[in-house]
């Protein structure tokens, strides 16, 4: 069979076992076959019918948008596109679509695949894949889409899936224990998003960090336990929102949820305002302190733990209503501003520090001279509000991490318990603002990689496999996005090393130099540029999904990310035993990495920590969810056709759905698909089984000659008498 690139109908059968992928079994045989017998222009009046874009012709952005736009207003929120499962955000609830019949109807179906598109599909497919007939295989699921295009909900609605089927099937064990165990994989989402989510100008539930989530199964396909990983919090928010934002939901919940008694202990009189907690007034339905507490309860955080959690949390917000004034004698430490100082003492007395101290490390810098003697340098009033804000930061940082380790530890089963994983990636989309930094370099390079990971496994796979299997195939052109990776990751002159460099030497950061260095050592590459005449030192990258302007200015002090160190020894007196728990491993990792006399900067651990998930991502069988928003106001039930076709473009929709429309989509093994149609064919002995290789056919059947050709193929490639072939093949039928 002859593929001609992007027709978009033909539904082609290919032999060869079944390979890893696990994607590409969306459409029956039936279905299959019984497309090419049929007319292919779409109908518009039908547009919504169409619940895979494969099946659109002509395959274009303006008619996969126009499908999409009808299934939306048909209030159809999947359609499978290929070997990807596109989620449109529906922007309010829908009765039914996520309900427990639902993930049984979707579970016990014999095809799920024959059902109608939904992610119960997708986590189906997974499942099932778990426990593959030969090999069983881990799974990961890799939602992704830009800001409140809904992948944070549909993790959710994923690990409910899961936390619902895999233990519908144990009746027979300790119902106990995994009822358990799936309670506290539910709760530990609360947790996360209160204390990892926070209300932006583009989503009022909007994760500022990413997670991958291990579901453990065990051997009977049961959910035992589960762990997860973070990466790259927005330490930032905690001590400066941007406008019309807001802080982490956390702070919210309390101020708004605490009893009498804990706003006492807090020391948060009814009226009292906070400086970090802006648009306070905005009533979230996030704002849920009792589900956290609910939560936290489930995962074991005791009364007297959550008590000193809250408390350090207390003391942060008093700790950013301090404020400081240049001294008269400007040889002296900045002063407090008169207000000031309550809130110095409620923040020592809430962190447990000592309250002098405190007052002096927030502005007095010591320097060593020697091996004994210390000297103390007023800091300038710009620095007092930095070392400030830096304290917020990295004992909030800090607090995050630890929360994650806990529950971690509340959930994780044994390793000699579970066989098989299932991950569920929820990283924050691609990033771009009107003023972009080292956050947004960060973020953009995760989405390089997942995308370079979907391009390797699906685009250039699929179709060297085609070609290995000995099939006409052209190939499709797919935007390859290596150029762009090796000018943010390469060694020893890409953008991260550059810039690691310069934290090393420990130059007074000036950016127009480096920017200067980076138009030297870059200047081959042609993913990056410069314009010539902006007046802020920049550079451009041209990321798959767009061009990207990132500000150099403020960009080596955030890789360095320095905490002056008398303020990290300060907390580590802390009487607040969750405080002083928490950052005495910290001392032992500095040491640690002083010891190798090397700066651990910020893109050096995101790179390392993204290497690790690139790894398991690679070992495992991927399944791909795009979320769309389908208007930025997050209006319901809104489609907003241009910034739809945006994220289809920045997602390259159209290149995916080409491919899969062009390829195979189902694959059999050639002996299975013999034995079942090889009576279609005028195969002389065909339907016999194996043995004899006659190959004639006189195509008194419409089906005849396609099924005929296959069979030329199956058996130019693989003849019918090879018997390891034929023995791998009927393993896997
Ligand atoms: P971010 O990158 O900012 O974290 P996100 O992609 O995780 O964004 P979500 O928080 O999952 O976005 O979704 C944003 C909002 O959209 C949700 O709070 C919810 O109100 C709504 N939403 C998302 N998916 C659905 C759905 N399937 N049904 C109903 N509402 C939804
Ligand atoms: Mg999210």
């Amino acid at each position: 069979m002859n593929s001609e690139i992007g027709n978009g109908h033909e539904e082609k059968v290919i032999g060869g076992v079944q390979k890893k992928s696990g994607n590409t079994h969306r459409k029956s045989l039936k279905d299959s076959l019984d497309g090419e017998l049929r007319g292919f222009l779409t109908d518009e009046g039908q547009l919504h019918t169409y619940d895979d874009l494969t099946k659109v012709n002509p395959v274009t952005p303006t008619t996969v948008l126009k499908c999409l736009q009808a299934r939306y207003r048909a209030q159809v929120f999947y359609t499978h596109a290929g070997c990807t499962l596109v989620a449109l955000n529906p922007f309010q609830p829908i009765p039914g679509l996520y309900s427990q019949d639902v993930m049984k109807q979707y579970h016990c179906a014999p095809q799920p695949q024959e059902s109608k598109p939904h992610i119960f599909i997708v986590a189906e497919e997974a499942y099932r894949n778990v426990q593959g007939q030969v090999d069983p295989v881990n799974q990961s699921q890799v939602v992704s889409g830009e800001s409140g295009a809904g992948k944070t909900w549909t993790s959710r609605c994923l690990m409910r899936y899961y936390a619902t089927v895999a233990a519908s099937s144990s009746l027979m064990k300790s119902q106990n224990t995994v009822e358990r165990i799936e309670r506290r994989v539910l709760d530990s989402n609360p947790i996360m998003e209160a204390f990892g989510n926070a209300c932006t100008l583009r989503n009022s539930n909007s994760s500022r960090f990413g997670r991958y989530i291990q579901l453990q199964l065990d051997r009977s396909q049961l959910l035992v336990g589960a762990s997860v990983q973070t990466y790259l919090l927005e330490k930032t928010r905690v001590a400066s929102q941007p406008t019309n934002e807001r802080n982490f939901h956390i702070f919210y919940q309390m101020t708004k949820g605490a009893s009498g008694d804990q706003r006492k202990d807090w020391k948060m009189l009814h009226d009292q305002t906070f400086a970090w907690l802006p648009n306070a007034e905005k009533t979230l339905e996030e704002d849920c302190f009792d589900e956290t507490v609910e939560a936290m309860v489930h995962l074991g955080l005791d009364a007297e733990k959550q008590g000193h959690i809250f408390r350090i949390l207390a003391g942060l917000l008093h700790l950013g209503n301090i404020t400081f004034c240049s001294a008269t004698d400007e040889s002296q430490p900045c002063d407090f501003e008169e207000h000031s100082e309550d809130f110095v003492h409620n923040c020592a007395s809430l962190l447990g520090v000592p309250g002098q101290e405190l007052q002096t490390y927030l502005r007095v810098q010591t320097l060593r001279a020697g091996k004994q003697s210390v000297l103390f340098r007023p800091c300038s009033l710009a620095d007092c509000s930095v070392r400030r804000d830096c304290l917020a930061k990295v004992v909030y940082a800090q607090l995050f991490e630890w929360l994650v380790a806990f529950i971690n530890n509340s959930m994780c089963a044994k390793k000699s318990t579970w066989c098989n994983f299932i991950g569920l990636l929820d990283v924050y989309g691609f990033e771009c603002f009107q003023v972009n930094s080292l956050e947004q370099l960060c973020i953009n390079y995760a989405n390089e990689k997942l995308q370079q990971h979907f391009v390797a496994h699906y685009l250039k796979a699929q179709q060297e496999e085609y070609i290995s299997e000995g099939l006409e195939w052209s190939f499709v052109q797919y935007q390859d996005n290596q150029g762009c990776l090796d000018l943010i990751e390469g060694t020893p002159t890409g953008v991260f090393s550059l810039l690691n460099e310069e934290c090393r030497l420990n130059r007074a950061s000036d950016a127009k130099q480096f920017r200067t260095r980076l138009e030297t050592e870059l200047s081959d590459h042609g993913s990056v540029s410069w314009d010539k005449f902006s007046t802020l030192p920049h550079f451009t990258v041209a990321h798959y999904a767009g061009k990207v302007s990132y500000q150099i200015e403020g960009m080596m002090e955030k890789n360095k990310d320095p905490v002056p160190p008398e303020l990290i020894s300060l907390v580590q007196k802390s009487q607040n035993p969750q405080l002083h728990q928490m950052f005495a491993d910290r001392q032992a990792e500095d040491q640690g990495t002083r010891g190798l006399r090397q700066v651990v900067t910020v893109v050096s651990k995101f790179k390392n920590s993204l290497e690790c998930l690139m790894k398991i991502l690679h070992s495992t069988t991927p399944h791909y969810i795009r979320c769309i928003k389908p208007n930025a106001e997050c209006r319901p039930l809104t489609f907003k056709k241009e910034e739809v076709i945006l994220q289809l473009e920045a997602c390259g929709i159209v290149e995916t759905i080409h491919i899969s429309a062009a390829g195979f989509p189902i694959r059999i093994p050639y002996w299975s698909f013999i034995q079942r149609y090889g009576l279609m064919s005028n195969l002389t002995g065909v339907s016999q089984g194996p043995g004899e290789n006659g190959l004639a056919a006189d195509g008194t059947d419409a089906l005849a000659p396609a099924v005929t050709a296959v069979l030329n193929a199956a058996l130019r490639s693989h003849p019918l008498d090879s018997s390891d072939d034929v023995a791998s093949d009927r393993g896997s039928a």
